[in-house]
């Protein structure tokens, strides 16, 4: 029979597929039984899985003594420790010859009861140690992915639907390589990473589902309404009629959109709006030029450092951002410093953090390695030779930080000139704007930098005060609270009288519910994930700026959320 949960809508469209459920995405494993006859080959393969990853981390053992950096060497120990404990080895060869399962499934159970038994330890930091687990089960998992064993059987036709309890960023990216229809998870807020990765993948997702993948079977056929926060379990004829119908019409509706690219972004009264897209990996630049954009308002460049057990060379690095900025061909492209931390986490990162989202984070985690932040500046500074790149860094709250960042720039800049490197010399250096702190103290950074960009991702979650990745806090999460609104127009008018550009990059840009107030409060660049760029240039060619800027004035004067809201149905033309 079929039944159908609610949660947070953070992906729009509908996607109509089999259910594959995860214990942790790079944890994607198949599940099938294995032939009697072939079980002591598949105990085998996953004693030699264990002996290849004994040996990657008896290398990684090596490097971290010649000086990786101290984050990647304080793990190794611990996860040796793990790889050798019959805990967590014998299970899995008892479940492959008991049960015949493959190995790759027979050891994600053996991890899920761990892990489990992890939850209810009292001392926090035991406790978390089963990331560690985690870890080293996904290392095995991938070898063995490498040496597949008995083929697993056919999936039906139809897409895919990934059913977790939760994603983290690292794990959402691994699907922009693998053809995915769309996933649910138990856990996660509107704005965590791993929605923005969704939305930029254009794939529907419901997230903070509480119980789905308890209830869900592999293989079950799903019906998920991304844009109303459904997701359907066993759908029977009469309603898959109905969402096929709907998901032809969405992609009817964003089929028509596409007249819109050549148009320019214009608005009634003859104002332009630049339209800049939000990438997380090189290769999203080319959805960004196929909607449009006017050039790259957000490069989130931690995702090249995810998923990978070291950091990035400076060559690697410099190859990533210089193929950005030659597909843009001569549109500029923001790259923002390695924002890691909170819930996009590097592998291997063994600090307990008590408070992620105000802990280490950003440009305080770069300040904290200067060595790999001096090797990331080099890498974008011979980038711009290749085209107009401006760089951006996040989560500024204090002067000291943008002093120290613009200090480590020039250290870069003579680094680069005894070695006979070149970089633009007219290289703009930004600031995000995303805790409240900086927007109260606005001046700093006025002086310091060349422009601004606001992160109203981080802004909302700093100045409510709830975590962005919390669905139990989701409910609280409101880009209209007049204090988030106030601290907008702030922003923007103090940037404004001393002539700093000012752009906004968080989700709320991508929101064509909010193109005429973000126009309305004097804003002229949005950046957002490509999918979006079309459906806001819609509205900001309906949008007659004059107006919307008067009805914001209305806006920012009232307190009462019902009045505020009443004033967005105004401002987008619904009433009065
Ligand atoms: C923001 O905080 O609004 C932002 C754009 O940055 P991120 O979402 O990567 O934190
Ligand atoms: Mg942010």
């Amino acid at each position: 029979m079929a039944f159908a949960l609610h949660g947070l809508p953070v992906s729009h469209g509908i996607a109509i597929g089999y259910a594959h459920l995860v214990s942790h995405a790079t944890l994607e494993v198949s599940h099938f039984l294995i032939p009697a006859k072939k079980v002591e080959a598949e105990v085998a393969r996953f004693d030699e899985a264990l002996a290849e990853v004994r040996g990657e981390l008896a290398g990684l053992k090596a490097a971290a003594a010649a000086g990786a950096p101290s984050e990647v060497g304080a793990f190794v120990d611990m996860h040796m420790m793990i790889l050798s404990d019959p805990m967590l080895t014998d299970g899995p060869r008892e479940l492959i010859r008991t049960r015949r399962c493959n190995a790759e499934w027979a050891l994600v159970q053996e991890m899920e009861s761990l892990v489990a038994q992890f939850d209810q330890i009292e001392d926090a930091y035991l406790r978390e140690r089963k990331q560690d687990v985690v870890q080293v089960v996904e290392r095995v998992i991938k070898v063995l992915m490498g040496h597949p064993g008995v083929t697993p059987p056919k999936r039906k036709e139809g897409g895919v639907i990934v059913v977790a309890h939760d994603l983290s960023p690292a794990d959402t990216i691994h699907f922009k390589q693998n053809q995915i229809a769309g996933f649910v998870t138990d856990l996660g807020g509107a704005t965590s990473h791993t929605a923005i990765v969704a939305r930029g993948m254009s794939i529907p997702a419901v997230v903070g589902l509480h119980h789905v993948r308890h209830l869900v079977r592999d293989d079950d056929l799903l019906i998920i309404d991304g844009t109303r926060g459904v997701v359907i379990i066993g759908p029977d004829e009469r309603m898959l009629d109905e969402y096929r119908l709907r998901k032809s019409e969405l992609e009817l509706e964003r089929f028509k959109l596409k007249r819109l690219k050549s148009a320019p972004s214009q608005t009634l009264d003859g104002e332009h709006v630049s339209l800049l897209a939000n990438i997380e990996l090189p290769e999203d630049v080319h959805q960004a030029r196929q909607a449009g954009a006017e050039g790259v308002g957000l490069f989130r460049t931690e995702f090249v450092f995810m998923n990978r057990d070291d950091m990035p060379t400076e060559d690697e690095q410099y190859e990533a951002y210089r193929s950005v900025v030659q597909a843009m061909k001569g549109r500029p492209v923001t790259i923002r410093t390695l924002d890691i931390g909170a819930d996009k986490t590097l592998r291997g990162a063994s600090r307990i953090e008590p408070n992620p989202a105000l802990g280490l984070r950003a440009i305080r985690y770069c300040m904290a390695e200067p060595k790999m932040f001096l090797c990331q500046l080099r890498a974008i500074l011979r980038a711009s030779v290749h085209g107009p790149i401006r760089l951006l860094l996040p989560m500024l709250a204090h002067a000291h930080e943008a002093d120290y960042a613009l200090t480590a720039l020039s250290q870069a800049k003579e680094q680069l000139r005894v070695k006979g490197h070149k970089w633009d010399p007219h290289l703009e250096v930004g600031g995000m704007i995303e805790i409240p702190a900086a927007v109260l103290a606005l001046n700093v950074f006025l002086k310091r930098l060349d422009f601004l960009s606001i992160g109203t991702n981080d802004l909302i979650q700093y100045t409510l005060a709830i975590d962005r990745a919390d669905e139990a806090v989701a409910h609280l999460y409101d880009p209209l609270h007049p204090a988030v609104l106030r601290l907008i127009a702030q922003t923007v008018s103090s940037a404004k009288r001393v002539g700093i550009p000012v752009s906004i990059c968080g989700e709320m840009a991508g929101e064509p519910v909010f193109t005429r107030m973000l126009l309305g409060l004097g804003l002229r660049q949005l950046s957002m994930q490509p999918a979006q760029i079309l459906e806001v240039k819609q509205e900001v060619l309906r949008c007659d700026v004059g107006d919307a800027a008067m009805k914001v004035v209305r806006m920012l004067r009232s307190d009462e959320p019902e009045r505020v809201r009443e004033c967005l149905e105004r401002i987008n033309g619904h009433s009065g």
